[in-house]
């Protein structure tokens, strides 16, 4: 295709997204057709680094060889059986990943979302017969600036207006207070508060990192008030902040992990509630189900993608490459630079302006990211990066804070 005709086919392309999807994201204009590992190619021809990973769903990088050879495999032998009978996959996938988390029982669902509702109603549930919170009384506590997807429930107990206006009314039973105060948390905790539902790292929030010691005390006292300690970890899990799961690198065991986004490497849905028998044995054959969760794709999908993690040892290169990304982007100085933060490979420059203007002007370099709370520069490349292409990133960073 000429240069010519590659540009207007891109403007055609977005101009029939724009007219015929719903407008609730607001992409940058980049049209990619193919990617492979850390590289993005738009159908123009040009090749972008994808500092985004699609909100750490790829932290195994796009199109990983073994992960897309489980997904062919998978397909041409059998794709959905529903849980009404059982399949060869699904139970691996359980017990590999329950080994993984140091749990017990696995809730196989397919979006982060719905496996946030799950834990949902298995902390609720657990709050009833095992707490003995009277009926329709269960209260869970949630942090101020949270996210935890999109669902009305979730969206209800959202301290963000653009997640929550015009969508009510919101289910009730949820409690607010600020992320990473352990007093608010105390005293918010009574009779009926059957969980605490919280991100090790707010995300979407700006990549907000507790004091040290913060996911230490919460688990004290929450085991202290018999409170579940239900962490979030569908963006900070599965090696992106350096640890497999960021509340093992603090050394904690919470009752009740949440896993999606990289659990199938940015290849198909699936998500996780993962945690012990007394709470996921809460449900009852009826009590709750999903058409699509846990089925053989998925599993075998999500399988390749746990060892990937594994056998690549994408937590240790997260940390190492992180600590070095840190030290790096802080020595840029720049009067719009707030504050550079993170672990592993998440890290956030917060700006003294807004950022999408940043993050055009590196689109234009070949490095793509998003602004998260408008302030905010995210960084959060594939974990299979190589130190060269870190480094790549890290120059065109500093030349667009140059220019
Ligand atoms: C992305 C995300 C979700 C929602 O996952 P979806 O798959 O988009 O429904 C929930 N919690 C956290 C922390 C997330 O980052």
């Amino acid at each position: 295709m000429a240069e010519s005709d590659a540009r207007s086919r891109a403007e055609e392309l977005i101009h029939l997204e724009d007219r015929w999807g719903a407008h609730n994201y607001r992409p940058l204009d980049v049209v990619i057709d193919h990617a492979q590992g850390v590289w993005a190619y738009d159908i123009e021809g040009n090749r972008y680094l994808d500092c985004l990973s699609a909100y750490s769903a790829l932290n195994q990088g796009h199109c990983h060889p073994r992960i897309h050879q489980a997904l062919l495999e998978q397909a041409s032998r059998v794709t959905l059986t529903s849980r009404a009978f059982r399949n060869d996959q699904l139970p691996l996938f359980e017990a590999e990943l329950a080994d993984m988390c140091r749990m017990e029982m696995v809730l196989p669902m397919n979006t982060g979302a719905e496996a946030v509702e799950s834990a949902i109603k298995a902390v609720r549930r657990w709050g009833y017969a095992k707490k003995g919170i009277a009926p329709g009384e269960a209260e869970i506590i949630v942090c101020d600036n949270n996210f935890h997807g999109r669902t009305t429930t979730i969206v209800g107990f959202s301290s963000e207006p653009l997640y929550r206006d015009g969508f009510g009314p919101f289910t009730p039973g949820f409690v607010n207070i600020p992320f990473g105060d352990t007093e608010a948390l105390e005293e918010a905790i009574t009779p009926n508060t059957c969980a605490f539902l919280f991100e090790p790292i707010q995300c979407e929030a700006g990549i907000l990192v507790p004091r040290d010691g913060y996911l230490r005390d919460v688990a004290e006292i929450c085991r202290r008030n018999r409170v579940l300690m239900v962490a979030d970890e569908i963006q900070t899990g599965l090696g992106r902040t350096g640890n497999l799961l960021t509340c093992h690198g603090e050394g904690v065991q919470p009752d009740v992990f949440i896993l999606g986004k990289a659990l199938s490497g940015g290849v198909y849905p699936v998500s996780a509630v993962v945690s012990t028998r007394e709470i996921l044995g809460v449900f009852r054959p009826g009590s709750h189900g999903s058409t699509y969760g846990g089925n053989p794709l998925a599993c075998a999908v999500a399988r390749a993608a746990l060892r990937v993690i594994l056998d690549e040892q994408l937590p240790e290169r997260s940390e190492e490459l992180g600590t070095w990304l840190l030290y790096e982007l802080r020595k840029i100085q720049h009067p719009h630079i707030k504050e550079v933060r993170g672990r592993g490979l998440l890290v956030g420059i917060e700006l003294f302006v807004p950022a999408r203007s940043y993050c055009e002007r590196l689109k234009e370099l070949g490095l793509l990211c998003k602004e998260t709370h408008d302030y905010v520069i995210r960084l959060a490349p594939p974990l299979v990066i190589s130190r060269e292409d870190l480094a790549w990133s890290v120059a065109q960073i500093r030349q667009a804070f140059s220019m």
